[in-house]
Formats: C-alpha cells, structure tokens, sequence
C-alpha cells in the first residue's frame, strides 16, 4: 500500500524535488539540451579553432568527452585482465551502461503501470524519496543484495 504513493497513475514524469522552483526545470522537452548545447558546443569550437588558433588535431584531441577516456580506461584494464575476451566484455559493459541510462531515464519519465517495469519504478523512486541511502539498482535490486544495500 505504502508503494501507491511513489508511482502516478497518470502519464506524467515523476516529481524529482520537493521545491516547486527545482521541479520546474526538471521538466523540459528531451530536445532541450540539444537547443542549448549545440550552439555552445559551436561556439567553443569557433573560439577554439579562430581566436586560440589550435590545430584541428589539436581541436580533436581535447574534443573527446569524459566518457571516452574513462571507456578508453575501462578497455585498457579488461585488456591487461582478461586479453583476447577485453573486447566482448568491453561491448557488455558499453552495452549495460546504455541499457542502465535509458532504464533510468523511463522510470522517471515513461509511465509503467504493471509486472517489472513497476516493480523497477517503486524500487528506484523509494530510493529517491524515502531512503537515499539503500536501494541503489536501478535495472534490478541484485548488487544491493550483493552489496548489502537493500532496504531494511
Ligand atoms: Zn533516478
């Protein structure tokens, strides 16, 4: 019963804040960052390239995203650990990220009214609004069993 609370029955993005001001601007069309990214990602290339004056190579190198390196690091540990199989685990790991980012992004935002994806929703929105400290899986609940985070 105590579940009901954490998830509408309504099609609507899931409440983030208890602030009315932060709720605002957790709700914006999923083109919005690109309106208001893209045009400063072109603006810091066009200072880049025109008033720093750095080399397209130069541009390129310091181009990559936080997320490239850090996957560069990952493959690099996979490879000295486990050698020939570094690249199937790679693509799994990549591959779960994915499948973790977009299983976050639909329990807040996509409404699931029965059988797992409603188990997934109550389980990551009582991690959200009633204890931050457990309950920290969001495609399933198996790594706080594993790591003793499960609710009490
Ligand atoms: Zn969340």
């Amino acid at each position: 019963m105590a579940e009901r609370q954490y998830v509408s029955k309504k099609n609507e993005s899931v409440r983030m804040f208890k602030s009315d001001f932060m709720e605002f601007f957790s709700h914006v069309h999923p083109a919005t960052p690109l309106v208001l990214y893209i045009p400063l990602v072109v603006y810091m290339l066009y200072a880049a390239f025109w008033q720093s004056r750095l080399s397209v190579l130069a541009v390129a190198a310091l181009f990559v995203v936080v997320s490239i390196p850090l996957a560069v690091i990952f493959w690099l540990f996979f490879g000295l650990t486990l050698g020939r199989f570094a690249s199937a685990v790679s693509a799994g790991f990549a591959f779960g990220y994915v499948c973790y980012d977009s299983i976050h992004y639909a329990i807040h935002h996509f409404p699931m009214k029965r059988g797992i994806w409603l188990s997934l929703k109550q389980y990551h929105l009582r991690h959200h609004f009633h204890d931050d400290h457990a309950g920290y899986g969001v495609s399933s609940p198996l790594w706080d069993y594993v790591f003793r985070t499960t609710r009490k």
